[in-house]
């Protein structure tokens, strides 16, 4: 037996045991992305419900990767979905095909389509990762914005507001900004409340449980 090969080992299983750990705890602790990383999308409404989508399409011309599917149809009085004559009925994004470019997000009038910071899609069919209206489309009290009703030019008041969503380089601050971003942080044990405070599209943390 080397002993002396033995102790060489040792001391190496025992100088690294004291280094700065290379790994995290993912997904209870999740790296800092790039500022303005382009994640998963979502379908944003006004603060009145309202959809933003004007089923316009000009996100499916734009997309590179023809990732995107939009199907426009007629608002009428008594089925109105968004302040335009159009709405999307059909809004679907392959995320498989998407190289999350930002094109869609970039050729959009209402800044409607996103890509939130959010980066955890993972999923065992191909067809759960076809995202449709029932998956991009944020639920109605969580809609930001003065709609153009009354707004001349009929323009959003908050036309631009995107880039903020995603000047973030905090992964829970990126996932804050998302409505679904909450669900994912609590099934990982930490307590969030949703408080948008003075226009600001980011949820605050109440209080974090885990030592955190
Ligand atoms: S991010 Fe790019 S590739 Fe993905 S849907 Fe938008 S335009 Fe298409
Ligand atoms: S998401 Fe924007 S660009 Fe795409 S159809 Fe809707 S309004 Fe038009």
């Amino acid at each position: 037996m080397n002993i002396i090969a033995i102790f060489k080992g040792l001391a190496t299983t025992f100088g690294y045991m004291f280094r700065r750990k290379a790994t995290i705890d993912y997904p209870f602790v999740k790296r800092a992305h790039a500022s303005r990383f382009h994640g998963l999308h979502e379908l944003r409404r006004y603060e009145d419900g309202m959809e933003r989508c004007i089923g316009c399409e000009l996100c499916q011309i734009a997309c590179p990767a023809n990732a995107i599917t939009v199907i426009g149809a007629e608002n009428t009085p008594e089925d109105r979905h968004s302040p335009g004559e159009r709405y999307a009925f059909r809004y679907e994004i392959d995320e498989l095909r998407c190289i999350f470019c930002g094109m869609c997000e970039e050729a959009c009038p209402t800044d409607a389509i996103t890509l939130t910071p959010r980066f955890e899609m993972a999923n065992y069919t191909r067809n759960s990762l076809i995202y449709d209206k029932s998956k991009l489309l944020v639920p109605a009290e969580y809609g930001v914005g003065e709609a153009p009703h009354e707004r001349p030019g009929g323009l959003p008041a908050d036309l631009g507001e995107v880039a903020r969503i995603k000047s973030t380089m905090e992964p829970e601050r990126g996932y804050l900004a998302t409505w679904r971003g909450i669900d994912i942080l609590t099934s990982e044990g930490k307590t969030y409340m949703p408080t948008p405070a003075g226009g600001e599209l980011v949820r605050e943390p109440e209080k974090l449980k885990g030592g955190e």
